[in-house]
């Protein structure tokens, strides 16, 4: 299995052990994931950890090319706070060191900001798929933020579109059902997928749109409604992709298992399986 989603990690809003390298290592082999994506986190303010920069991820990635894959991060404000900043070099020279894309993208700004919508085009150009987290407010916490229905990355979906963008976090996955609210789309909202939403919507119209099944998120929106779960992931087997967002010493990550039964019990097809747990994952970081 390929995780598409993990950091390297010390908070900084509480008093927890650090996830070094040493223990994100022991983790993934206890729960048998061959190979990580260490994604840099701390490049914007609004993140609660401490920084660990693209140059960590590297040295990470130098120890141990075999199973960790390094991304790059930058922040869309970073060098001139333009939208005509260029990134381009920068990027070229991340890639040519052996990063594979750019997240996990935290800063607290519009989707559709001019500096994002720089940012985004430059990635798409570096050939570096854009991992995200998606947050419903401006102010409080960390993410790149969107209306309800997400109008704003539709937007970008369409002025960028050769930029693969990979969505995560739960303003992002409660659109998975159509009776979202103000109200449930910054948590994780329960009961049936009676009606689809806007997720499926921009999964089947936008090639260029993946979704990061991680986390809390991920997890709640293929299992509030199991069966409609089951189906979800088979329909949109080409567009997600297996991952944990490992970063605590102690956590549970249930959806190790929610895969490996799933394929044991027939409920999730061999294609799907593979599809979301490495193939996918392995054709967009070539
Ligand atoms: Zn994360």
């Amino acid at each position: 299995m390929i995780d598409c989603h993990t950091h390297i990690v010390r908070w900084m809003h509480q008093q927890e052990e650090e996830l070094t390298e040493d223990k994100l290592l022991k983790r993934a082999d206890e729960l048998g994931i061959d190979r990580f994506v260490v994604l840099p986190i701390g490049a914007s303010p609004e993140s609660q950890t401490f920084p660990f920069s693209t140059e960590d991820a590297l040295a990470s990635f130098k120890r141990h090319p075999d199973r960790i894959i390094p991304f790059c991060n930058v922040d869309p404000r970073q060098g001139n706070n333009s939208p005509d900043t260029d990134f381009s070099w920068i990027l070229d020279e991340y890639r040519q060191k052996g990063c594979k894309g750019l997240g996990e993208l935290t800063a607290n700004m519009l989707f559709d900001d001019p500096k994002c919508v720089n940012l985004f085009c430059q990635c798409g150009k570096a050939g570096f798929p854009v991992l995200f987290h998606l947050f419903d407010k401006v102010g409080v916490s960390y993410g790149l933020v969107d209306d309800i229905r997400l109008p704003r990355m539709e937007k970008v979906l369409k002025e960028a579109p050769d930029t693969v963008f990979i969505g995560h976090a739960m303003a992002f996955w409660s659109e998975v059902s159509a009776d979202v609210n103000e109200e449930t789309r910054g948590g994780y909202p329960a009961g049936k997928i009676e009606k689809e939403g806007r997720i499926q919507e921009l999964l089947r119209k936008y090639p260029n749109l993946y979704g990061d099944l991680s986390a809390g998120s991920g997890f709640n929106a293929i299992t509030r409604d199991p069966e409609y779960g089951r189906r979800f992931l088979e329909e949109f087997q080409d567009k997600l992709l297996f991952g944990t967002d490992l970063c605590h010493v102690v956590q549970d990550v249930p959806i190790v298992d929610y895969f490996r039964n799933g394929l044991k019990e027939g409920k999730i097809s061999q294609a799907a399986f593979d599809k979301i747990t490495r193939l996918n994952i392995e054709r967009l970081l070539k």
